[in-house]
């Protein structure tokens, strides 16, 4: 049992993060070495990298990598084996893995074609006493790779494709086909072809072994036109080898132990202590129950069902306190309700992660009424630290949170609120329901208890993806 596992990502905690995909891919290899399974992970030495890696030996060279030469430089960071993708002419670059500071880098087809194909090239040969068993690719950046192993050879490796983001599909023109290294014949609706030109997220999902997605619940509605963004059909043809696996946290630094007042399942009374010092820190004064809102202030999140919802929940004793920035149109719609409700609705536009474990720690309850969301992260931090989550039936959010209803309430294992469908109508009634919750201290207690004993660690999902590669090579 257990293995060898090539990941190969653009983003990996803690060297380069853009979002959760980082998370994910920084979190694997450490959660994966209990079950057996050796996971390298393979990045682009992005400028920022470089220093860092300048004495880290050199495990494979490839001469022509699209304009230049390429190398790979094998060190260890923070415990997980790195990988650097050393290219200068693609990574050495101003600004973040995808732009400059001004632009979108016109050549990223090319640039993350570089990647995928020496990915691909260390899965097939191995590196030396390094032969991989699967090669696992992590969203659009890294697509072609299952895809050159399809069509140059695949050297007994199986792959596997993540998709942590549907909406970046990774499109170039159909002139580039061959200039990507990919066959002519393969240029059709079934195979490569996508919207006249080629998406690598495309490319992927038609030639790898597997594919996950980052809930089950997410799989599902990938299917489908409403979530699939234009990929609903692909993928629900390979819907045989499509599952969901769920993100885990990290509960080194999501601990309610760690933090000040610290508390835990048993001992509750830090959590009161630290929700009086959040009302303090905010000059409110909340009778009912506090929400806290961290997100980024999207549609997507369901930010613009607020100031429906937010009135009746103040009338009726409740609170609230927002953490985020992002649309200026949502961000000012949150800086009114605070101005309608001085002392019950408080508002910091920003990026603020110390906050955000003040506000988890504090608040009673965190809202997530997003319109989609593949896994989602702040309703586990909420699981875990008793606050409890109000969340949308959707992806991630509906495979986490066991809403409050007669059943799940007769049956004891309620652990939060949700509703669906996500608008303003069923929010209301999410809250309402809160509010109705909180009343009873009895019910509400046990809610908690429910929701800081679910597991939300990365144990469980890489039991999932370690079962996944024994069956991908069994
Ligand atoms: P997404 O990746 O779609 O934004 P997730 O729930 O998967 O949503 O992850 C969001 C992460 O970013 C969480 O860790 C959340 O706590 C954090 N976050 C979002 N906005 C803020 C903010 N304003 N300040 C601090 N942390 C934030």
């Amino acid at each position: 049992m257990g293995g060898r596992v090539l990941s190969v990502a653009s983003e990996c905690v803690p060297l380069v993060k853009t979002g959760g995909l980082a998370d994910v891919v920084g979190a694997l290899p450490s959660a994966l070495a209990a079950t057996g399974w050796e996971m390298k992970v393979l990045l682009p030495a992005y400028r920022t990298l470089r220093a860092q890696a300048a004495n880290w030996p050199v495990v494979w060279q490839e001469a022509d990598l699209w304009g230049g030469p390429g190398r790979v430089l094998a060190g260890d960071v923070e415990g997980v084996p790195i990988l650097l993708l050393d290219a200068p002419h693609h990574y050495d670059r101003d600004g973040g893995p995808y732009s400059s500071p001004t632009a979108e880098h016109p050549d990223n087809a090319v640039r993350f074609a570089a990647l995928s194909w020496v990915a691909a090239g260390i899965a097939r040969e191995g590196l030396d006493g390094w032969k991989p068993d699967v090669l696992h690719a992590h969203d659009w950046q890294a697509g072609f790779a299952p895809a050159y192993l399809a069509y140059h050879g695949n050297g007994g490796v199986k792959s596997v494709l993540t998709v942590h983001n549907i909406a970046f599909q990774g499109w170039a023109p159909a002139h580039m086909l061959g200039v990507l290294r990919l066959p002519g014949h393969a240029f059709h609706p079934e195979a490569l072809e996508y919207y006249g030109g080629i998406s690598s997220l495309k490319a992927g999902l038609v030639t790898s072994d597997w594919i996950t997605t980052v809930s089950p619940t997410y799989a599902a509605e990938l299917m489908r036109p409403e979530f699939g963004m234009g990929l609903q059909g692909v993928i629900a043809a390979r819907g045989p080898v499509v599952s969901g696996i769920l993100n885990g946290v990290d509960t080194g630094i999501w601990d309610p132990a760690a933090e000040e007042p610290a508390f835990g399942p048993k001992s509750m009374a830090g959590k009161a202590a630290a929700r009086a010092a959040l009302c303090a820190e905010f000059a409110l004064d909340v009778p009912g129950p506090l929400a806290i809102v961290v997100s980024r202030l999207t549609d997507q999140k369901g930010i613009d069902l607020l100031p429906a919802v937010v009135p009746d929940f103040i009338l009726g004793g409740g609170g609230l306190i927002v953490l985020g920035s992002g649309d200026p149109g949502l961000e000012a719609a949150v800086r009114n309700l605070a101005a309608r409700f001085p002392g019950r609705v408080a508002v910091r536009i920003g990026y603020d992660e110390a906050m955000s474990h003040r506000l988890f720690a504090g608040a009673d309850a965190v809202l997530v009424p997003s319109r989609f969301e593949p896994c989602g992260l702040t309703q586990m931090y909420g699981l875990r630290y008793g606050t409890l989550p109000v969340v949308s039936l959707v992806g991630g959010l509906a495979d986490t949170v066991i809403g409050a209803s007669p059943a799940a309430l007769a049956a004891g294992v309620a652990t939060g609120v949700t509703f669906h469908p996500v608008d303003a109508m069923a929010f209301g009634r999410a809250m309402a329901q809160l509010l109705d919750l909180y009343r009873q201290p009895k019910l509400w207690a046990k809610l908690r208890t429910n929701a800081m004993a679910q597991p939300v660690g990365w144990e469980a999902s890489a039991a999932a993806y370690a079962s996944l590669y024994e069956r991908l090579t069994a």
